[in-house]
């Protein structure tokens, strides 16, 4: 048994989990319901209200998400611009190159955020953009991006926009009503706490109804799925319900905790306790404090010749935690999620264990 400090899946409670001892059936009415309270309680935690916005759930991983709303929004007419500075924003242009999707890719390098002004100067010199897309917390090295500014340039210049929040959404507060979002995408098991199996989008009812017919893909087609789910909670496909139930249970113990707003103050926490924490040991986190998410953290492998990520993983490993490789190619580099049911007892006890090991190699 070990506790993941993976940035999703991640560590459930007890509870969430055994919610999925219960087989349902999908067209039953109590099911149906479950479906329905999710949905318009993602909208709350969207700070989006019910007439202008709304939720479709959708099965697979993020990526299935992420490909849904991107093959079902961008049109055969539209142009996509997708800023990346990591691997999640640049999954989206493989995303829009296997659909044959026109696209264009403004990359900034993984340690930078891409920047609204660059953003707005390229909206200008490309009327042809219509949709905007970019991820809010770049996993891949932690980066949290400014979707504040580039959601105001890109609703002045009249674009859609797209954000993939998918390792940020309940865990930060992200008023999509207020910043004007079109579509956002964020799975089940990540920052909401449930278990894999299927990812959500928030959509502004407007844009999602621009949709109809646009689809690239029969089982990802967001409209449809919406038309579906929108009549009484009927998902089109089979969908997962153990999945479902579990995440019922996650969203109740999101208010119990105390909603966005506290889980967040946990987050960050827990991530302000690693950092000093891993600096104190001599370790160097990547990205700069100033762009740092509260959500995973990227440090430099130490200068030190020996070191060796495989031996310090299952060193930790043996002692309850598993931490994640990087994913970088201009840097070796480890990462620590602090996202799941983990407490600042768990930061601690993962520090000790990292002096345990750091004092015996010295
Ligand atoms: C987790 C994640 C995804 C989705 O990954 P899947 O493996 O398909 O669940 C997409 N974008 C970001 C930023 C993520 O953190």
């Amino acid at each position: 048994m070990y506790k993941l400090l993976t940035p999703g899946p991640l560590t459930t409670t007890d509870t969430v989990k055994e919610r999925m001892l219960v087989d349902h059936c999908t067209w039953d009415d109590d099911y149906k319901a479950i479906t329905q309270r999710i949905r318009k309680q993602l909208l709350d935690i969207a700070q989006a209200s019910d007439q202008t916005y709304t939720s479709v759930l959708m099965q697979g991983s993020g990526t299935f998400g992420v490909e849904s709303v991107l093959t079902s929004s961008v049109g055969p007419k539209d142009k996509l611009l997708i800023a990346a500075n990591g691997s999640y924003g640049l999954r989206m242009a493989d995303i829009a190159n296997t659909a044959g999707i026109s696209h264009l890719v403004y990359q900034e390098s993984y340690q930078n955020v891409p920047d609204p002004e660059k953003i707005d100067k390229l909206l200008t010199e490309n009327p042809d953009i219509t949709h905007v897309s970019i991820v809010h917390c770049e996993t891949t090295s932690g980066i949290l991006n400014n979707i504040e500014g580039i959601a105001k340039v890109v609703k002045e210049a009249g674009r859609t926009f797209i954000v993939d929040a998918m390792s940020s959404f309940g865990g930060m507060e992200i008023p999509v009503e207020a910043l004007g979002i079109d579509f956002l995408i964020s799975s089940a098991n990540k920052c909401i706490q449930g278990v894999p199996g299927f990812s959500f989008v928030i959509a502004r009812r407007e844009a999602l109804e621009k949709c109809a017919g646009l689809a690239r893909s029969l089982s990802l087609d967001l409209y449809s799925q919406w038309r579906e789910m929108e009549k009484d909670g009927k998902w089109r496909f089979t969908s997962p319900t153990h999945v479902v139930l579990a995440f019922a249970q996650a969203l109740k113990e999101l208010e119990e905790e105390g909603g966005v707003a506290a889980r967040h103050s946990r987050y960050a926490k827990n991530n302000r306790l690693l950092i000093e924490g891993m600096e104190q040991l001599g370790f160097r986190p990547y990205i700069s404090k100033s762009v740092q998410s509260p959500i995973i953290t990227t440090f430099l492998y130490p200068e030190n010749k020996t070191f060796s990520f495989q031996e310090m993983y299952h060193f930790i490993k043996e002692r309850g935690y598993v931490i994640y490789p990087g994913k970088l190619t201009d840097a070796d580099t480890f990462r620590i999620g602090n996202i799941g049911e983990i407490y600042e007892d768990d930061i601690e006890k993962l520090l000790d264990i990292f002096k345990e090991y750091k004092d015996l190699k010295e």
